[in-house]
């Protein structure tokens, strides 16, 4: 990382904004340049806290005039890479638009600023809309609501209702120009209610990973809370035998989600930071399903449900144990705890001892996670890291997640490089399979270059060129050329 020169951006944001929302130095601007993952950090030469949507206006005006780069974050926990900003730019740190606009329990739709946490809408939720609920995604509670939607993200009821991005019912943005735009309903109307029937313009923003626009405003839609809830575990032998009973289970559409985690998941949490071997007869796949219902009788059909459908895959030979209750887990090991209710901060990833994590995530087709499983966890074992997958159905079974997770020491070079490889390598995997990355590392756009639609890559760079004319929006994400 090199020491930058002052940007001439620096002086007219600490004019326009004040010195106490401006940092400077090179010190104290460490913080902003790197993320958890083995990607190279880049220090800025600013980063501005906005509280308001025109701060936002005249941070993007100052960033065009003087062409430089600008880079959004929150808590920089996407795992990509993402928020790591252009060496020299401007970094918009969004964490103090926290307002949580309106909750509408009526219409189940919560407009939040881009700062509002997971924690924050939780809270919310419980203290005065407690007819509704949010899909919570495995993050640490203190990321971003909506950096999880923009990058369409998946949580607790993403089995059921599909991606995260599937949920945005309208969005507010400041473009490159410092315009401020609306999509959706609320373009029209007061409500946030969704996206119909204009044209849909929120896909400007969506996955387009800051390159776009700054959004100000986000509506989530919310879901209906079921007065019972509870959360069965499923160890389950061998990972084959676990999909089968995912492709059974997503597809009754009964329950809210359904999330497996290999048995190294299992050891780290138990403290075990590199688990090398798997004992025998411990289960490969933890699954965790979730059942909500308002009446015991529907509690008691969806655990018949699940039962015929254990009964079934066992019945093709394959080994499941039978569901165990989430307190007779946590009971015995409290260190399981973080797996009980989600938001969570899930310590045996984020503060594993090496302080470094990164994953190859990806959205595919459930026809091809046997296979792409398979070949995936036989690379991270060829590199020397433990075989740990995350995966879960989406949207009813249309979908799958396949995410790929390592653990390393962030400071050990060549273990950074062996990261890299193994990355590398699980990429092109994922593809071969029909897995296609989500929040996409500006590492792994490259490797995506050759395979992208000649098509799609030219309008991308159209639209790009359209809503940022001056390439200062995020300029090292979605580089296909
Ligand atoms: C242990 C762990 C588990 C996780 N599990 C999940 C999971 O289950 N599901 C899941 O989806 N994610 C998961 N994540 C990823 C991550 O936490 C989410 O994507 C998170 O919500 C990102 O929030 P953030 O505050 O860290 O965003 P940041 O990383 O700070 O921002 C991410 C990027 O999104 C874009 N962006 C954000 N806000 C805006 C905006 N207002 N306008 C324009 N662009 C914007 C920018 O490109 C920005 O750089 C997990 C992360 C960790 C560490």
């Amino acid at each position: 990382m090199t020491t930058t020169a002052r940007n001439p951006a620096t002086t007219k944001l600490i004019d326009t904004l004040g010195p106490d929302r401006v940092v400077v130095g090179d010190e104290a601007l460490r913080r902003f340049a790197e993320d958890p993952t083995e990607c190279a950090p880049r220090l800025p030469a600013v980063a501005v806290f906005p509280t308001s949507v025109g701060d936002v206006q005249q941070i993007l005006r100052i960033a065009n005039e003087t062409k430089t780069a600008v880079t959004v974050r929150v808590t920089a926990m996407n795992i990509g890479g993402l928020a790591i900003p252009h060496a020299g730019g401007i970094v918009v740190d969004l964490s103090r638009m926290d307002q949580i606009v309106s909750v509408d329990e009526e219409d189940m739709v919560a407009v939040v600023e881009p700062g509002v946490s997971w924690a924050a809408l939780k809270s919310r939720l419980d203290a005065s809309a407690q007819s509704v609920v949010v899909s919570y995604p495995l993050a640490p509670p203190e990321t971003s609501v909506a950096a999880c939607c923009l990058l369409d993200g998946t949580g607790t009821l993403t089995m059921r209702y599909g991606s995260m991005g599937d949920w945005i019912g309208g969005i507010e943005a400041v473009l490159a120009n410092g315009e401020v735009v609306r999509t959706g309903a609320a373009a029209v109307t007061q409500h946030w209610y969704g996206r119909a029937a204009l044209p849909d313009l929120a896909g400007l923003f969506l996955n387009w990973q800051g390159t776009t626009g700054i959004v100000t405003k986000l509506a989530v839609q919310l879901w209906p809370k079921r007065r019972l809830r509870t959360r069965v575990f499923i160890p389950v032998h061998e990972l084959l035998g676990g999909i089968a009973l995912m492709r059974l289970l997503a597809r009754t559409g009964l329950f809210d989600d359904l999330g497996g985690l290999t048995w190294p998941a299992g050891r780290m949490l138990l403290g075990i930071d590199k688990p090398r071997a798997r004992d025998k007869g411990e289960p490969e796949i933890l699954f965790y399903l979730d059942i909500s219902a308002d009446l015991e009788f529907e509690v008691m059909m969806k655990r018949a449900v699940l039962a015929e459908a254990i009964r079934e895959v066992r019945s093709k030979g394959h080994h499941i144990d039978d569901p165990i209750p989430l307190d007779a887990i946590t009971d015995v090991n409290p260190e399981f705890k973080p797996l009980a209710e989600f938001p969570a901060r899930l310590g045996f990833l984020i503060d594993n001892p090496g302080g470094g994590l990164t994953w190859v995530g990806t959205y595919g087709p459930m026809s091809r996670l046997p296979e792409g499983a398979k070949h995936g966890l036989e690379i991270m074992e060829k590199h020397g890291f433990p075989p740990l997958i995350v995966t879960r159905p989406m949207k009813g079974g249309h979908y799958c997640v396949l995410r790929f997770v390592i653990t390393f020491a962030k400071r050990n070079a060549a273990e950074v490089e062996r990261v890299r490889a193994c990355n590398r390598e699980l990429i092109q995997v994922a593809l071969d399979h029909g897995f296609m990355t989500y929040k996409l590392p500006p590492w792994a756009a490259p490797e995506l270059a050759a395979r992208i639609h000649p098509g799609t890559r030219a309008l991308i760079a159209r639209v790009r060129q359209m809503m940022d004319p001056n390439r200062i929006l995020a300029p090292d994400n979605l580089r296909f050329d």
